[in-house]
Order: structure tokens, then sequence, then C-alpha cells
């Protein structure tokens, strides 16, 4: 068995369940990369099993705090069978569900996400990737589901020193899939979307967004970083005669065109943009444009908290431009998906793009991911997508 001791004082954070371990705690020890290792403590007491990761900043992850528990493939079944009982009691008006969150399901770097029968799962740690094939028969045994598609293709998986890794991991079959959202009908491709195929983050954001357009009677929606283009089947659906959706993506725009047709709403009603969301915000100013309704849902700008100088000065410039860009009394759904930036920050960035654009607005309502994406106490980190509603003053 290998055994990690760390240095003094540095048992902290573990003992608040906290599941990471950074290479500068350890004082000695080490294992091949995804080993199960013993992390104790200067003086030897029992911390964490943890899956060591020898080329990783985070040098090991903590699968269990509790030391008669073992790493094996009942543990996983055990890990994988309490996620779901968690989405089996959440309200979630959708057949597409985050059924495994991270570190927050207690299965750090494994991200798996049911799109109908199918799954989508990222192996991003080491960990992962050396339980790929236990994992994987403990999903479909635990889902009763056949196909499994990996998506580890993300630059994550460098940092773990992985390769990217792609394909079917079990059954086979169409790429593309249907799914219902709030009875909406949405489709998307495991092999060509985003991360595992689609942003189920945003699904509770998306129904609330129709329900304030209809309650404010928006007409004109500008969707900014629209991807398949989910707040904009929520404006129409909340009846808004004009929208507009931007992304740099043309197949995710022409999956975004689809959605229109396929929940019968009139072609007439969108029109899909391929463009630079920046320039276009800056260019409809200068044309005059206005909008009833704006949302602004970026990528992340700041991967970690080292970027988020330059970020904050990248989100407070297309809020402020946005802020511009509302009429009178027009609503902004503002978020911001940077693990980096915390709530109270990203506030304070769209306040002073308010202030620049000499606007006031209320806060209607904060806005978190969807809770299939579960936050826990022990694991902050875990709270990455944070947004505001806010309702433009109305003179
Ligand atoms: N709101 C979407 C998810 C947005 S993800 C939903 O509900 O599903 C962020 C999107 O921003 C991606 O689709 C990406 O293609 C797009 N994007 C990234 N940089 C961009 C830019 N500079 N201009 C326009 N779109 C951009």
């Amino acid at each position: 068995m290998n055994v990690i001791t760390l240095r003094e004082g540095k048992e902290r954070s573990l003992l608040r369940q906290h599941p990471w371990v950074f290479q500068g705690s350890i004082a000695r020890g080490n294992a091949e990369a995804g080993d199960t290792v013993r992390v104790q403590a200067h003086d030897g007491r029992f911390l964490a099993w943890a899956a060591y990761s020898p080329a990783s900043m985070i040098r090991a992850r903590a699968w269990s705090f509790d030391e008669a528990e073992r790493i094996d493939a009942d543990f996983f079944a055990r890990r994988i069978g309490r996620a779901l009982a968690l989405r089996a009691r959440l309200p979630l008006s959708s057949d597409a569900v985050r059924l495994i969150h991270g570190e927050a399901d207690g299965l750090p770097g494994l991200i798996v996400d049911r799109y109908g029968d199918t799954l989508s799962a990222q192996f991003l740690s080491a960990g992962t990737e050396r339980w790929k094939a236990v994992i994987a028969d403990q999903l479909l045994a635990a889902t009763g589901l056949a196909r499994l598609y990996e998506r580890s293709d993300s630059g994550v998986r460098a940092l773990e020193g992985l390769p990217a890794a792609r394909g079917w991991l079990r059954g086979q079959g169409p790429t593309e899939i249907a799914i219902r959202e709030h009875g909406w009908q949405l489709t998307l491709d495991v092999d060509e979307g985003h991360k595992t195929g689609y942003y189920l983050d945003q699904r509770d954001n998306r129904r609330r967004f129709a329900e304030w357009v209809r309650h404010f009677g928006c007409r004109r929606v500008l969707n900014c970083y629209s991807y398949t283009g989910g707040f904009s089947v929520a404006a129409l659906a909340g009846g808004a005669q004009e929208v507009l959706s931007v992304d740099s993506s043309a197949p995710a725009l022409a999956r975004a065109q689809a959605h229109v047709a396929l929940n019968g709403f009139e072609a007439a009603r969108h029109q899909a943009l391929d463009a630079d969301v920046n320039e276009t915000l800056r260019r409809f100013i200068r044309e005059g444009r206005t909008f009833d309704a704006i949302v602004l849902d970026p990528p992340k700008f700041a991967p970690s908290a080292a970027h988020a100088e330059r970020a904050a000065r990248a989100y407070k410039d297309i809020n402020r431009l946005a802020f511009k860009l509302l009429a009178p009394g027009g609503l902004l759904l503002t978020f911001s998906c940077s693990g980096g930036i915390g709530a109270e920050l990203f506030h304070k960035i769209v306040a002073g793009a308010g202030i620049d654009a000499g606007v006031d607005g209320m806060i209607l309502s904060r806005l978190e991911a969807a809770p299939d994406h579960p936050m826990t106490i022990c694991f902050p980190e875990g709270e990455y997508l944070k947004g505001l509603a806010i309702l433009k003053q109305s003179a």
C-alpha cells in the first residue's frame, strides 16, 4: 500500500472533508497514476483514501474519509447509487439530467450526464481513468441503460497527464439524441456538442427566463453566447416576437434554428447570427438598436483565480454594453461560470458595468446551477455558475 504523508498543518482541509491534496502539502510518498493511496497526517493519523495523480498540481483526490472503506467496485457502486438516489428526489422537469457531478457526488473528476437513454461522461482525473471500466459497468447497471459515450477530450485531462479520449465506451448507435426540457423538444450530439453535449446547468434558469419574458412582455430578445439556443426557445415559449441568437459556433446555431422549427415556432421569429458577441454588441449600439431582454451566458473567462483580473474586465465590458442595449424596464440575465470569480465579485463587476453605462437596475433574482449540479458544504469550489436577473430602471 502506498502512503502519502502530509507536512505538519496541511491536514486541515482534509479534516474538513475537502477532497484535494495539493503537491506542496506532501512531505513524502508517491505512487503510480490512479493508484489508491493512504493519505496521513505528519504524525501518521489516517486522513483519507485518495487517487494519486503524479502529473497534477492536485496531487491526490480523496475517494473516502472513512478508514474502514475499501476503494473497489462496490465503493463505486455505492457512490453511484447515492448520486442517483439524490437525483430521483430532485424536481427535474427533463429527461436529461446530470447524474454525477464530480467532487460534489464524492467522485472527484467524474462527470456523467444522462440524455434520454444515453449516458455521456467525462473522466477527468487519474483516479477516474484508472477505474474507468468499473465505473462504466456500474453506471449501466445502476441506470439500466446500455449506451455510454466518453467525452474525455477536455483540456483539463492534460493537467492530469492524460491523453484525450472520445467515443462509445459501452454500446453504440447514433450520437444525435432528442431530449425534452420543460416540455420543449431539444436535440444534441454527444460527439460534436460542447462538454458532454449540452448545458444542463442552465435548465431552471431557462424556465424562469420563459416565465419572465411572458410576465414582463418582452418582445425583442437578444441571446448572447446562445450555443444551441436553449434560452432562445425559452424566449419564444414566453411569447417573444423577435429572438436573436448570437454565437461563434456555426453548428450550434444550426441546431438553434432547428430547435425553433422542432418546437413549432414560426421561423420568422428567430434569427441566428454567427459572430463575436463583443463586436456585435458594439455594432448594435452604433446602430441604435435596443432589446427588451438580453441573456449573457459567456464561456469561462477565468479558468482559475489567477485569470480573475483579466476576466473581470471582459465580464464588465459585455455587461456594460448589454446595459446600454436594454430598453428602459428591460430584463438582463447575466452569468459567469468561472470558478475563479465568486458570486460577490461577480455582483461587483456587474455593478461597475451599470455605473459605467449610466444605468441602475433592480436585482430580480440571484441565479445558480440547477440542483442536479449540487453544491456541497465541504467543497465550495463546486459553486461555479452564478448569475443575476436584473430589471433595468424604467426611465
Ligand atoms: N447559453 C447556452 C450555453 C452557452 S456556452 C445554453 O443555454 O446552452 C458558451 C457559448 O459561447 C458557446 O456556444 C461558444 O460557442 C460561445 N462563444 C464563445 N466565445 C464566443 C464569442 N467571442 N462570441 C460569440 N460566442 C462565443
